[in-house]
């Protein structure tokens, strides 16, 4: 089987297992954390399946615009752009991945702490 058969994500994108979709188009997708840690936390992805941050290719440098655009969108979509909030990428075990296909966190509508945990 293909890392794309078995990752979680990129059965989300195949609508193979359900999520709260937030925002579709042709290279991203957004949708609901299963497991909020804020009272928005949203979870930006690539459609096409990339593992890492390590695994970014130069030719990547225009949809990870994309995923901080959509992302920074959607705060103001949900009124926290003004208020702030944090975004988050984590890159394998010392930053808590759990998921391998890229994907950043939006997270808001609460008083973040620094630094993180
Ligand atoms: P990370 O620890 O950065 O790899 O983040 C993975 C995130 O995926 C966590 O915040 C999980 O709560 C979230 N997650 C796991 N399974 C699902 C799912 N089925 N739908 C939505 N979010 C999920
Ligand atoms: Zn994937």
């Amino acid at each position: 089987m293909s890392d794309t058969t078995d990752c979680l994500f990129c059965k989300i994108i195949r609508r193979e297992i359900p999520a709260t979709i937030i925002h579709e188009d042709e290279r991203v997708l957004a949708f609901a954390d299963i497991n909020p840690q804020a009272p928005v936390h949203v979870l930006v992805v690539p459609k096409r399946h990339i593992a890492s941050l390590n695994d970014l290719a130069a030719g990547d440098d225009g949809l990870v615009g994309e995923l901080v655009r959509r992302a920074a969108a959607i705060a103001a979509a949900r009124g926290i752009a003004a208020g702030g909030y944090r975004t988050v990428f984590n890159c394998n075990r010392d930053a808590g991945q759990t998921v391998f296909h890229v994907h950043l966190h939006l997270l808001g509508g609460r008083r973040m702490t620094w630094p993180p945990g």
